[in-house]
């Protein structure tokens, strides 16, 4: 396993569009290992295969906190079915460290996507019951369409947050966050 250099905004890669995955090939299976490690490493909730320099539809989650066992999902071609509910939820993005910030998503969605054994699974999944797990999972697969939540802000807060980014990273380039997507 490995360690990968997570890209942080605005990094033109993460504008990428994630082409889908044909064939669980043992690069697949080894990218998406090494995510996960990276993940744990920065302290993260979820992270997209874009955000790791591969634009392929893969992702990995696990929302277990601290002291709680490990709950990793990698999905591959992940997607939204269905969406209901509004939920206003303060995110964080391992590709912009040291930024919060609140977006409006939906507080129930019904996700599909594929396990690493190339079985479809589909779930459908709230905040009530599965906390934040609704709200990485959109944040994820937007990273896949190459949305970074910082595009959901005005432009003025973007702008200073762009600022901020460069001086963050001047200062201190791996510096993990609290827990992020
Ligand atoms: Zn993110």
């Amino acid at each position: 396993m490995a360690l990968l250099e997570v890209l942080k905004w605005p990094d033109p890669r993460l504008k990428e569009i994630a082409k889908p995955i044909r064939e669980i090939t043992p690069e697949i299976r080894k990218l998406a290992e090494d995510m996960a490690e990276t993940m744990y490493a920065a302290e993260g909730i979820g992270l997209a295969a874009v955000q790791v320099g591969a634009p392929v539809r893969m992702i990995v989650i696990d929302p277990a906190r601290e002291g709680e066992a490990p709950r990793l999902q990698t999905c591959l071609n992940p997607e939204i079915t269905g969406g209901e509910g509004e939920a206003v939820y303060s995110e964080g993005c391992l590709s912009v460290p040291e930024v919060r910030e609140e977006v409006k998503r939906f507080a129930r969605i019904k996700v599909r996507y594929m396990d690493l054994e190339g079985k479809t699974r589909e779930e459908d999944i709230n905040m009530q019951e599965h906390g934040v797990l609704p709200i990485v999972f959109q944040h994820e697969i937007d990273h896949l369409n190459g949305i970074v939540f910082v595009e959901y802000l005005s432009r003025l807060k973007r702008e200073f947050i762009k600022r901020k980014m460069r001086s963050v990273q001047a200062f201190n380039p791996n510096r993990p966050s609290e827990k992020v997507a």
